[in-house]
């Protein structure tokens, strides 16, 4: 049956920067979808409303912790995940932050904080869970792009390159690894109402912009990505490799 193609029962995931917006209704839906879910934050503590989540939907849930921009996180959460659960069958690589600034004005620290946590760290986590993955001869891994993967964004110079390299760090990874049964792919989320797009929903006339562009016509939910996430940890998408899959209410059609 089709519908058990998208049944994680049995399966492990690490999620990242899950105590807030996309990474906790990520976090929530692999649960719902039978995952046991190791909950990432950045200071022990802040995932616990998610473990809490997940743990009455009667799954195993754990917090890690760690701050993404330390070179040795990604292998300590690593280690933790299989400390508890023996293995790690799906990653979500969703933490990451914006600095905003003209680009003539960014600052050489918001330039290396940005591509440290949102492309560095997502290389170092691939590459601790890919040895995993390999060595139990199966995975998903699940980058969260962005639409300024495609687009050049505005202000926001560190961001864009970061996600575009998340973008060909995706491919990259599916080229190496498709072989080996690991499926790496990403979510180019579109404007989603979280923390990270507080400013954007906060200024009046961006806020309208936006939204005037988007066909659907309303901002995104942070459940409006779960499913796209769901899909990309199944087996349903297992003859998919560095897709980058656009969730976006239509932005990019436009
Ligand atoms: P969010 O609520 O701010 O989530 C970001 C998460 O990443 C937070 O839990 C944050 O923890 C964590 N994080 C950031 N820096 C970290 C660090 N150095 N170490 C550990 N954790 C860190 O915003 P969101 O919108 O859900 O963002 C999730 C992902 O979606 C990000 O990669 C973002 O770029 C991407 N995205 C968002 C949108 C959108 O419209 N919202 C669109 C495209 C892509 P703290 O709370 O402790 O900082």
């Amino acid at each position: 049956m089709v519908v058990d193609k998208f049944s994680l029962a049995g399966k492990v995931a690490l999620v990242t920067g899950s105590a807030t917006g996309i990474g906790r209704a990520i976090a929530v839906a692999l649960a719902e979808a039978g995952a046991d879910v190791a909950c990432h934050s950045r200071k022990t503590g802040d995932a616990a409303d998610t473990v809490e989540t997940v743990a009455k939907l009667g799954r195993r849930a754990i917090e890690v912790s760690g701050d993404m921009a330390e070179v040795a996180t990604p292998q300590h959460l690593i280690d933790g995940v299989i400390a508890e659960f023996g293995r790690i069958d799906i990653l979500i690589n969703n933490a990451g932050m914006i600095r905003r600034a003209p680009a003539v004005d960014f600052t050489e620290d918001d330039w290396q904080a940005v591509i440290n946590v949102n492309l560095s760290s997502v290389f170092r986590l691939s590459q601790a869970a890919g040895r995993k993955m390999i060595e139990q001869g199966s995975g998903k891994i699940v980058n969260i792009a962005s639409l300024l993967s495609f687009q050049g964004g505005i202000t926001v110079p560190a961001y864009t390159a970061s996600k575009s390299a998340v973008a060909g760090l995706t491919k990259a990874l599916a080229n190496e690894w498709a072989k080996l049964d690991i499926n790496v792919n990403a979510i180019a989320p579109g404007y989603i109402a979280t923390n990270n797009t507080a400013a954007l929903q906060a200024d009046e006339t961006r806020n309208r912009q936006i939204l005037e562009r988007i066909p659907a016509g309303r901002w995104g939910d942070p459940d409006d990505i779960a499913g796209a996430a769901v899909f990309l940890s199944a087996p349903a998408s297992d003859y998919m490799n560095g897709h980058i899959l656009v969730v976006d209410g239509g932005w990019m059609g436009r």
